[in-house]
This record gives structure tokens, sequence and C-alpha cells, in this order.
């Protein structure tokens, strides 16, 4: 198995040590020609402005959109989120658009804007997954599509699956438990 990471701003370098530790092939993406012959992509979290301009200037929105639609499976982290919405409550951002749901970014205010939440998330197993949040965005709204996964104890939507397309407004790279990258991974394995 062969995971792409998008390697153009953020914490991607987190990412690639989670897969390393589980042993998977990865390859950073900067170029469009990168995401051949890939069986996944994670969309790491930073800033979802600059990941925006990186990606049009490198040309390389149209074309994750386009293996996107066609089941490339896709693990968008907070920023990462905010780019696979089809809505985003943000004109600086021009999301890849590909998964029904409607975030709102740096969601949480000020007092709140970095914080940590054991989150229950039924398809990870019984133990709470460490959430880490970071001026995390928020799912407002979600399509018949799109199944929710987690949310924190007042009700707020924070990770979500549409098929192929994982999404999560935390940052499972900063921690040390492995379940969400696995889930993906089994994703990506066709499960
Ligand atoms: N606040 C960032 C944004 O709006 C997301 C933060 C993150 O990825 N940790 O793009």
């Amino acid at each position: 198995m062969k995971i792409g990471v998008l390697a153009l701003q953020g914490a991607f370098a987190e990412h690639i040590t989670a897969l390393h530790r589980l042993e998977v092939e990865t390859v950073p993406v900067r170029l469009p020609r990168q995401l051949v012959g890939l069986d996944g992509l994670i969309i790491p979290g930073g800033e979802s402005t600059t990941i925006t301009s990186l990606m049009l200037s490198y040309n390389l929105r149209t074309e994750i959109s386009r293996l996107a639609e066609n089941g490339l499976p896709i693990l968008g982290t907070c920023a990462g989120m905010i780019l696979l919405a089809r809505e985003v409550s943000d004109d600086g951002v021009e999301p890849v658009s590909v998964m029904g749901i409607t975030v709102r970014r740096n969601a949480f205010g000020r007092q709140r804007e970095s914080f940590e939440a054991d989150l229950e998330i039924p398809v990870l197993g019984e133990k709470p997954f460490p959430g880490v949040f970071i001026r995390a965005p928020l799912i407002e709204q979600v399509t018949d599509e799109v199944e929710v996964l987690a949310r924190l104890d007042d009700n707020t939507i924070v990770a979500a699956r549409q098929g192929t397309l994982l999404a999560c407004a935390f940052h499972p790279e900063l921690t040390d438990d492995l379940r969400f990258h696995r889930y993906f991974l089994s994703i990506a394995g066709g499960e």
C-alpha cells in the first residue's frame, strides 16, 4: 500500500511518521505527478488559506478533486478537513469540494482556541481517542451521504466519513494513538 501526504505546508511530517510507524510506504506530494498510483492521500492540518494557494499554484486542486470523485481514499485533518468540504464559511479558502459537509473555520473562539478532549469514536473501539484541537474548525452540517463518527459533549460534529473520504477537526498525528490512521488505512485497503 502506498499513501501520499500532501506536503505543501503544515503538519505533514507528523503524518508521515505515523504512517512509518504503521509500516506503510509514504510519498510526500508536492506535484501532480506524485499523485499517480496512490492508494490513499492525507491532507494535513496547517493553514487552509496557505494550502489553498499552494495547491492552486502547483495545479494540485483539480487533480485531487478528480481523483477523489473517482474513489481515491482521502483523510483530511483540521485544515485538511476544511479543504475537503463542499461548503466553507470563508472566502479565503477554495476547497477541493468533494465532501458533503459544511465547515466553519476557527470555530472555537479565543478561550477554547486549543484544547484536548477525550472522544468517543465507536468505529475505533471503546477506548476514548485523545482529540487534540488547534484553532480547529467544526462541522456545522452534513448531507445524507455523510456518516458522523464523533461529536464533542455539546454535540458539535468533529469527525465524519463519506464513502472513502474521512475528515476530522482534530490532529490524530499529534498523538501516539494510531487507531485513526489505522482506520483510514482499512478504508484505503477497501473496507
Ligand atoms: N485554523 C486553521 C485554518 O483555518 C486550521 C488549524 C489547523 O489545521 N490546526 O486553516
